[in-house]
C-alpha cells in the first residue's frame, strides 16, 4: 500500500489536501506492525508493506511530518515540482526549500520528481514540452544521489505518451485516486 499525503498541520481545516497532526499520528501509529519501505525496496503484492509519500513538497511537512517519522524510524518520499523548488529557493515559505531537503535526505527521506510544473500531462502534445515536465534536471538529481528514480504524476493523470517518457528515466510511477493501472507505470496510492 502506498499513501499519498500533501500537507500535515495541528490544524488542517476544511482543506483536502491537509491531513490533522493528530490524524496522522494516529495513522503512523496503526502501521507500526508493518514493514515501511522505501518505493525501491517495495513489492506491491506483500500486503505487510508500506509507503509513505508526499506529494509537491510543502513546508509543513519538515515542520510537523518529519519528527513524527522520525519517532518512527520510517523511510519515505517526498515527490517534488522543480517551480515549486525554486520558488522557495527565492524565499516562498510556503515550500520546501534545499537545506530543508538536505534535512529530510537525513533522516529517512528520499527525493523523487513530480513534474517541473505540475501541469495534466495528458494534455501536452509537443514531446520536448513533455520530456522537459517530466525528466528530472541534473541540478536536482545531485540532491540526492539515490533518489529522483521514480515519479509521480500531477493529478494521478497520465496517457501512453506519457508512460513512454517515463520508462526512459524512472524505475515507475504512482497515480492512484482510480488512475491506476495496475503496472510499475502507475502505481495505485491511498490520497489521506
Ligand atoms: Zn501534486
Amino acid at each position: 500500500m502506498i499513501l499519498t499525503y500533501h500537507k500535515v498541520k495541528p490544524f488542517p481545516g476544511k482543506d483536502p489536501i491537509t491531513v490533522g497532526l493528530f490524524s496522522f499520528l494516529c495513522q503512523m501509529l496503526s502501521i507500526r506492525k508493518k514493514n515501511v519501505v522505501h518505493l525501491n525496496n517495495y513489492n506491491p503484492d506483500d500486503e505487510n508493506q508500506v509507503v509513505i509519500t508526499f506529494d509537491d513538497g510543502y513546508k509543513e511537512i519538515i515542520k510537523y511530518a518529519l519528527p513524527v517519522l522520525k519517532y518512527f524510524n520510517y523511510p519515505f518520499e517526498i515527490f517534488l515540482v522543480g517551480n515549486f523548488l525554486e520558488e522557495a529557493e527565492k524565499g516562498n515559505n510556503n515550500y520546501l526549500d534545499k537545506n530543508d531537503l538536505e534535512k529530510i535526505r537525513q533522516n529517512g527521506g528520499r527525493l523523487q520528481y513530480h513534474s517541473k510544473t505540475h501541469p495534466h500531462l495528458e494534455t501536452i502534445s509537443d514531446s520536448t514540452i513533455l520530456e522537459d515536465e517530466i525528466k528530472t534536471p541534473d541540478m536536482l538529481k545531485m540532491l540526492d544521489p539515490e533518489g529522483f528514480t521514480w515519479f509521480a504524476y500531477p493529478f494521478w493523470t497520465y496517457n501512453n505518451d506519457v508512460i513512454a517518457i517515463v520508462r526512459k528515466y524512472y524505475h515507475g510511477a504512482r497515480s492512484g485516486n482510480g488512475h491506476a493501472n495496475g503496472t510499475v507505470y502507475a502505481m495505485d496510492s491511498k490520497r489521506q
